[in-house]
């Protein structure tokens, strides 16, 4: 019989797997929510203030497992990217981008990516796989741990981004028990506004979101009009600009939130002219809205090249005089590419979207990141 893996189950199924299948009480659900998630552990025996035959009794019918680090490269500014193996053949990334008074981890939700963004290093690496609950959770897990254990001692994982490999809301069945397990008290405990669902601009999805989850929204914008974003983000061609930005507007009303952050990647000679700028502003002022320029983070085989810092700065002044607040995303952890749209992990078998079918790879050695 397959042990249940305990890592990301929902509290009421982890309360009902308890009591239907152990017969214990349903506290026993909260001891052992507090003991995976705040103390970290992944091994029975060391649960203490559980019964010794409870515990036993979990050995036989249970389990906490986590997935498995690959390799972990550090930053000259202090930024951790970790390739975590998810199975035989399949990689994904998991970042924590330490600042003075906070750590984002930036977490994955899918095994490469189907949006086929033109400017992102995931899109080239195709798409395989959904993550499940207990992979998604999993990279938050190992990032705690790793970080304990870590010389300085004082990093802490402040703020969650669904910002690595893959689209969130295209795996929506899992990520949003994952962002409610970040959210629980017996879980990550995290507020609503330190977890951030960043998508490329699912509709119908961000529509349901409103009803079922409360967290923070970033919407990859990239774009002032259709005939552009649908160059950069093909989601655009089924849901295009006015579509979304009303989805985002409804988002915010129904869950009471202050602002939808846009992000803006900017792409020299592509969509970086003051032109562009104020298009964006007559979209975006009188509405809940922040704009993030993302400078450009190359690739390889990339046909872009990253806005100069002077026309950065000049787009981002056109839109604060135009009465939209946008700020510049600093560029973190470049050096070992672990920055915005760098993160390509191993991807294999990345057919199955459009063939439907299995191929069978050879894994690559499995300390190749890229
Ligand atoms: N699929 C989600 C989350 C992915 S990435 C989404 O599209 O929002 C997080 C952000 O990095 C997105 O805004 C994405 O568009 C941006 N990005 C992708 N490639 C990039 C690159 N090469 N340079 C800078 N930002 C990039």
């Amino acid at each position: 019989m397959e042990l249940v893996n305990l890592l990301g189950l929902p509290r009421a199924e982890l309360e009902g797997f308890v009591a239907d299948r152990l017969g214990a009480k349903f506290f026993r659900a909260r001891q052992l929510m507090k003991w995976i998630y705040r103390r970290g552990a992944a091994d029975f025996a060391t649960m203490s203030d559980l019964a010794k035959d409870f515990r036993a009794q979990l050995e036989t019918v249970a389990r906490i497992s986590v997935p498995e680090i690959v390799t972990e490269q550090l930053s000259n500014d202090g930024t951790r990217k970790w390739m975590l193996r998810m199975d035989q053949v399949q990689g994904i990334e998991t970042v924590y981008i330490p600042e003075p008074a906070r750590g984002t981890l930036c977490i994955s939700s899918q095994v490469g990516c189907a949006m086929d963004c033109s400017f992102c290093a995931t899109a080239q690496q195709g798409f395989n796989r959904n993550l499940s609950v207990a992979e998604i959770v999993g990279q938050v897990w190992l990032a705690n741990r790793e970080l304990a254990a870590a010389p300085s001692g004082s990093h802490r994982i402040t703020n969650i981004v669904f910002m690595g490999m893959g689209e969130p809301l295209a795996n929506y069945r899992n990520v949003v028990p994952a962002m409610r397990i970040f959210m629980d008290d017996l879980g990550y405990d995290l507020s609503r506004r330190r977890v951030t669902l960043s998508t490329s601009g699912l509709v119908p999805q961000i529509y349901k979101l409103a009803e079922e989850c409360n967290v923070a929204l970033a919407v990859s914008l990239h774009a002032p009009n259709d005939a552009l974003r649908d160059q950069l983000v093909p989601i655009n061609r089924r849901h295009p600009i006015a579509e979304l930005l009303a989805a985002c507007w409804h988002y915010i009303e129904r869950q009471n939130g202050r602002s939808v952050t846009f992000e803006y990647v900017m792409l020299d000679g592509i969509n970086d002219a003051p032109e562009h700028a104020r298009e964006l502003a007559r979209l975006l002022r009188g509405h809940p809205a922040k704009l993030n320029l993302i400078p450009f983070n190359a690739f390889p085989g990339t046909r872009y090249r990253r806005s100069g810092a002077a026309v950065i700065v000049r787009f981002r002044d056109i839109l604060n005089e135009h009465g939209v607040i946008a700020t510049i995303r600093k560029t973190r952890g470049d050096d070992i590419d672990a920055a915005c749209g760098q993160l390509a992990g191993q991807v294999k078998d990345r057919t199955i979207s459009r063939m439907g079918s299995r191929l069978t790879a050879e894994p690559r050695a499995v300390a190749e990141v890229r």
